[in-house]
């Protein structure tokens, strides 16, 4: 076990993201306007250290927050959404624990491209949690600890795939399956994780609708319970994300949709639907 206690209390709240700016590619700390983003040296993982480039956040193009070394995802943790895709209740369908790979990540605004051979493709808008140093058999109790922040996936799909192939790699693993951000919110004491709303828009053929409307009170099991029951099989990383279950309203999207996903206080995370 080396679980590091490290509190990251010495730093003050922040929110980070990762931008395309016309010099590369950079982490950065996001102001609280979502406006202005301040270049970072390195990662949101150790101390900021600024390089004194600032830009508006409309010159720049925003990507996913983090680039994870695997997705690692709790699937079936909300009892409504159980009832709605697996037509069964949780206390006979207990959550499970999947991997999304790093190759599916994409930023806000990109498209999700879907192939031919993946139909019924739904999107999934849960809280994911972004993982702060190397962890391995946490407790529960202590999972503030190794989170650097959160911000927000959409658990992209084929709900076809996923039955027919029993294992949910292709199903959740195609490439731009993982959108991710807009950012990281570093400031976990801000939030009430047993109750915090989650709602997910989709726009088809002009037309909005919420499909998602739900809440983390619908969880199965919390934050805590998770890391504890996930780092017993898998040392996390630095900057490895944790997605934390869909609430039910899970609907298809096809090419021609935009999709958004909303947490407050940490934002929404939109993206359209394209053919891949
Ligand atoms: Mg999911």
């Amino acid at each position: 076990m080396y679980h590091l206690p490290i509190r990251f209390g010495m730093l003050l709240p922040m929110r980070f993201g990762r931008i395309a700016t016309p010099e590369g590619m950079t982490f950065a700390v996001i102001d609280d306007e979502g406006t202005v983003a301040k270049a970072i040296a390195g990662t949101p993982y150790t101390e900021p250290e600024y390089t004194g480039k600032e830009y508006k956040l409309e010159d720049v193009r925003l990507l996913a927050p983090t680039l994870p070394s695997k997705i690692v995802a709790v699937g079936r943790n909300y009892a409504d959404h159980v009832a709605e895709v697996f037509k069964e209740s949780a206390e006979h369908l207990p959550p499970t624990i999947f991997i999304k790979p790093p190759t599916a990540v994409v930023g806000p605004g990109a498209p999700i491209r879907i192939p031919d051979f993946a139909t019924g493709v739904e999107f999934e808008g849960e809280l994911a949690v972004v993982i702060g140093v190397p962890c391995k058999n946490v407790k529960a109790k202590d999972w503030k600890s190794v989170v650097r922040g959160v911000t927000i996936i959409n658990d992209v799909s084929s709900r076809d795939l996923q039955f027919s192939d029993g294992q949910w790699a292709r199903a959740k693993g195609i490439d731009t399956f993982a959108p991710l951000g807009p950012w990281i919110e570093t400031d976990l004491d801000k939030f009430d994780f047993s109750d915090l709303p989650i709602k997910a828009h989709l726009t088809h053929d002009g037309t909005t609708e919420t499909k998602q409307d739900s809440n983390s009170k619908q969880m199965i099991m919390n934050i805590g319970e998770m890391i504890e029951w996930v780092t017993q099989s898998f040392t996390l990383l630095p900057g490895d994300v944790m997605a934390t279950g869909s609430p039910a309203g899970t609907a298809e999207m096809v090419p021609g949709d935009f999709i958004e996903v909303e947490i407050p206080g940490i934002g929404r995370l939109g993206n359209p639907v394209a053919r891949a």
